[in-house]
């Protein structure tokens, strides 16, 4: 099938993009077109007007700021994937971005069309649920930022409002300084092209990575295709908290989180198997960080 007839609109400016937004009755916005070009050709959106970003170059960065990283909303998986910034700063972005779909996805997706799609299989939307990044929206009437936590609201319902874009992502790099943390993004896939059964977001920050046992001063536990928004786990990351990490610790960590999730059943994964998978690979996940955390003094 065909895409419903549009209008194709190419604003330069933020701006622009913004008034043609206001202007326009049923207006949507374009990004990489990866999953919206999807949704126009089996006629499950037909807008009358597309607002394509690909012309607003100011969109696209990534961006020390006074507490940690800005990314523009046009950024596409393939820059995050290889930007240095992010590697050192919060490596599990890069990581996140470098598990999404092939090449060509990559290259044309974008941050911004992740979080605005909202799917709770996305990867971004958990890495910075993980991370307490907030997300920046513009109007004409001027600009606000919200907590992730608070973003996602239902299953693919979020804040953005009609007359908004997404700007930009900022992400704190507190608390988690590079030489006592690690980060993992862990998830289990049937192929490279579909969206993964479950993934878990984690982070860790250790007191002393040459002590003996380390102990875990902080922990980050997020999930996502495990309820219809992305999931973070805060009891199992505070059972983990004051101490090194320790087969109990995970245990409880794994018990937790199985029975925290919500997930839906799929045709190649029913909902008892969700939940499993999802206490397994955040336990994973936060094994690996773990053990980055602890390497993270001599790299
Ligand atoms: C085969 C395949 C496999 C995939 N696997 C994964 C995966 O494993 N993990 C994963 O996370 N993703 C996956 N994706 C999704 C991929 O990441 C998409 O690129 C992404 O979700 C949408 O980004 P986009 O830039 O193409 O946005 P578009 O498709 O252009 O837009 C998506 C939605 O976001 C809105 N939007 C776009 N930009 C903005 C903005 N700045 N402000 C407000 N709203 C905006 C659009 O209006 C639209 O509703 C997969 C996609 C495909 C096709």
């Amino acid at each position: 099938m065909k895409p419903a007839p549009f209008t194709h609109h190419r604003p330069k400016t933020i701006e622009e993009a913004l008034e043609l937004l206001e202007a326009l009755e049923d207006a949507e916005l374009m990004a990489g077109n990866q999953s919206l070009g999807i949704v126009m050709a089996n006629r499950l959106a037909t807008p009358d007007h597309l607002v394509d970003l690909n012309g607003v170059s100011e969109l696209t960065y990534i961006d020390n700021t006074d507490d940690g990283v800005r990314i523009g909303a046009m950024t596409t998986h393939r820059t995050l994937e290889r930007s240095d910034l992010l590697a050192e700063a919060l490596p599990m972005l890069p990581e996140a971005a470098e598990q999404i779909a092939g090449p060509s996805v990559r290259n044309q997706g974008t941050i911004g069309g992740s979080i605005g799609e909202a799917d709770p299989a996305g990867n971004y939307p958990a890495a910075l649920l993980a991370l307490e990044g907030s997300v920046n929206l513009r109007s004409a009437d001027g600009t606000r930022s919200v907590p992730v936590s608070e973003y996602f609201i239902a299953y693919m319902f979020t804040d953005l409002r009609e007359e908004e874009l997404i700007e930009s992502v900022s992400v704190p790099t507190e608390p988690f300084p590079p030489a006592r943390t690690g980060m993992a993004f862990l998830e289990l896939k049937r192929a490279a092209q579909t969206f993964p059964t479950v993934s878990a977001a984690t982070a860790v920050r250790v007191d002393d990575p040459t002590a003996a046992d380390p102990v875990v001063e902080d922990a980050r536990i997020a999930l996502a295709n495990a309820a219809d928004v992305p999931l973070r786990v805060e009891d199992a990351e505070s059972v983990l908290e004051g101490e090194p990490l320790t087969e109990d610790g995970l245990e409880e960590l794994t018990e937790i989180v199985t029975g925290a999730v919500t997930p839906e059943g799929e045709m190649h994964a029913d909902r008892e198997y969700k939940e499993e998978v999802a206490g397994e690979y955040a336990k994973r996940s936060i094994e690996q960080a773990y053990d980055d955390a602890v390497a993270a003094s001599n790299s």
